[in-house]
């Protein structure tokens, strides 16, 4: 095909950018095209018009002549098409389009048709036209859902329509960034748009307006709050969580093979577990556990990732489905990282979030310790117990670092002011922790790592780990290079964006679980085998952890800039969005994830 073939525009791209320009742009232009319900049952009913062994084939039914998939391109509009039929009729021409919906109605409840379908229509009439040398006076759109055949005219100004929207699509492809959403009054189109979920229409929008200049940051509803805690009702477009499971898999020895629709994990040639594929959105594999061939291609092609850890529980590397095909926005997050005041300005962003995340666990902690202690009688010490909170010494000063951390300088100084706090908030982690009965008491003195050489250190390493893989997974998800980070160093390797989008989760995902396992006597000393100066979960222990955390990943809490409930673990994704959407250049600044 020459180069000036491959630039025409198909048709049915003239229907996207009728429905929704900016649907044109991350689809076309952008290249991400994720599947829904709506696209896989459109896929479905043309799968007949498509059938190879149809094409171009004329047949007679009646008095009309239906030739089927014909292919036609015009330099000139610079347009190409596959229609599905082309009809002919008492030498009378007509193209035919199917639709997976059914048909609209108008005012006296007759079948009529969307817009947009009659532009695709309309280009195919004037691609046979100038083929054919005829004139189309009118096409036929095919609605499935309603088994209606719906004539349109291909009148003046549908052609002009038809027009406009093809000088639309050659100037949206020159941009460098995405057209805003749909405005509230054509927010119905969304429901149903493929795109959704990496389009965030509501909460694009949202971003912008909020972000104007006399704007003031939004407040920050707490975990416990509920929707509209921002003052905005956004309605969510992306789903609430996910229903499926996370396989964890962690018997050394274990072979994972695929018996029709089913995982089987056998151990010596024994089955230890059957596990429906259905049931599955990610499988995580620690260790000496092998996974066959068969089985890493069936869970590609199901688009379900696959992470490796060591036996430690140290993230090595994700299969993931295929690489994204959105090579443009790679490309803005090569170039935007690669800025320094933009790379310091996410940094800021993450390290805010990270430190006030931190300090709310810290005084939300030592709040629920005074109380305990309180119920324990302690109150009535003469001398009473210090001050909780926010009055906690350590809390003070992490909210002093908070304020400068927005004027930090460079990145360096910004790390003095990360490891400050983290150097406040660890150093009374041990104060975070129950006194339990004897037998299940943990200590904490300093955090240690590679190798942790403590049960608490050992639990917050396995717990970042998790972590990682998770965002590595919503930065794929998204279409991101997880190596290309903006505040880790790009060393080789490290999955810094991974790490990156980790900081704001850190203090309310990992270290929430651990203080939960610990502080309600979930795990105990007995659960950690320690060789060396190597200490780490044994297998039940870690059985106990991959609950405890699933189960924290499946809390939900309202955005606290968009007010929606919604998981953590869908939040990690959104946030990852959030992001693209910035580096996009779609939302003027990217605000990182925190609860009060
Ligand atoms: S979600 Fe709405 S605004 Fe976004 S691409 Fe789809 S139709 Fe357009």
């Amino acid at each position: 095909m020459s180069e000036a073939a491959e630039e025409l525009i198909p048709v049915r791209a003239l229907n996207q950018v009728t429905y929704c320009p900016r649907l044109y742009y991350l689809e076309y232009v952008e290249a991400v095209m994720p599947t829904n319900e709506y696209v896989e049952d459109g896929l479905f009913q043309h799968r007949r018009v498509n059938d190879p062994a149809l094409a171009s084939r004329t047949r007679k039914e009646g008095d009309t002549l239906r030739t089927r998939s014909v292919a036609l391109s015009s330099q000139k509009l610079g347009i190409t098409a596959k229609l599905d039929v082309l009809e002919e009729q008492d030498r009378v021409i007509r193209p035919v389009e199917t639709k997976r919906s059914a048909a609209p109605k108008d005012d006296h409840g007759e079948p009529t048709f969307w817009q947009n379908d009659a532009v695709q229509l309309c280009a195919q009439g004037l691609l046979v036209e100038e083929a054919f040398e005829v004139t189309v006076a009118s096409g036929i759109l095919y609605y499935v859902g309603s088994k209606t055949r719906v004539d349109v005219p291909l009148g003046p100004a549908l052609r002009e329509a038809t027009l406009a929207a093809i000088d639309r699509i050659r100037d949206l492809s020159s941009r460098e960034t995405p057209p805003e959403p749909l405005p509230p009054e054509l927010r119905r189109r969304c429901f149903g748009c493929s795109l959704a979920t990496i389009c965030l229409p509501e909460e694009t929008l949202y971003s912008i307006q909020q972000s104007g200049p006399e704007s003031e940051p939004p407040a920050q509803p707490s975990e416990s709050e509920c929707e509209g805690a921002a003052g905005v009702e956004l309605t969510r477009v992306i789903p609430l969580n996910d229903e499926k499971a996370v396989l964890y898999l962690q018997e050394p020895g274990a072979h994972v093979g695929r018996r029709a629709e089913h995982l089987v994990v056998t151990i010596d040639g024994k089955q230890t577990n059957r596990i429906p594929m259905a049931s599955i959105r990610q499988v995580v594999i620690f260790g000496n556990v092998q996974v066959s061939t068969q089985v890493l291609h069936i869970l590609a092609e199901q688009e379900i990732p696959v992470s490796y850890l060591t036996g430690y529980g140290k993230f090595v590397a994700s299969v993931m489905p295929s690489p994204p095909k959105n090579v443009a926005l790679r490309a803005h997050q090569y170039r935007a990282f690669a800025d320094p005041a933009v790379a310091l300005g996410l940094s800021r962003s993450i390290v805010a979030a990270k430190i006030a995340n931190q300090r709310t666990l810290l005084m939300r902690s030592l709040r629920s310790q005074a109380k305990d202690q309180t119920a324990d009688g302690e109150a009535d010490i003469p001398d009473p117990a210090p001050a909780r909170g926010s009055d906690e010494p350590a809390a003070r000063d992490m909210a002093e670092m908070l304020d400068r951390v927005d004027q930090a300088p460079d990145q360096g100084v910004l790390l003095g002011l990360e490891g400050q706090s983290a150097a406040l908030y660890f150093g009374e982690f041990g104060r975070m922790l129950k006194t339990r009965p004897p037998g299940e008491s943990f200590d904490f003195t300093k955090r240690n790592r590679r190798p942790p050489r403590d049960p608490v250190n050992a639990l917050l390493s396995f717990a970042y780990a998790l972590l990682c893989k998770d965002c590595f997974a919503a930065a794929c998800t998204v279409g991101f290079d997880p190596y290309q980070g903006f505040y880790h160093a790009g060393r080789h390797g490290r999955p810094s964006l991974a790490l990156d989008l980790m900081e704001e989760f850190r203090a309310i995902i990992a270290d929430s679980v651990v203080l939960n396992l610990i502080n309600n006597g979930m795990l105990t000393p007995a659960d950690f085998l320690t060789w060396r100066d190597a200490c780490q979960l044994n297998d039940e222990g870690r059985e106990v952890f991959f609950k405890a955390y699933e189960q924290r990943k499946s809390t939900e809490v309202t955005h606290p800039v968009f007010g929606y409930r919604m998981t953590y673990g869908r939040m990690l994704e959104v946030q990852a969005r959030m992001l693209a959407a910035y580096i996009r250049g779609d939302i003027p600044r990217y605000t990182g994830f925190t609860v009060r």
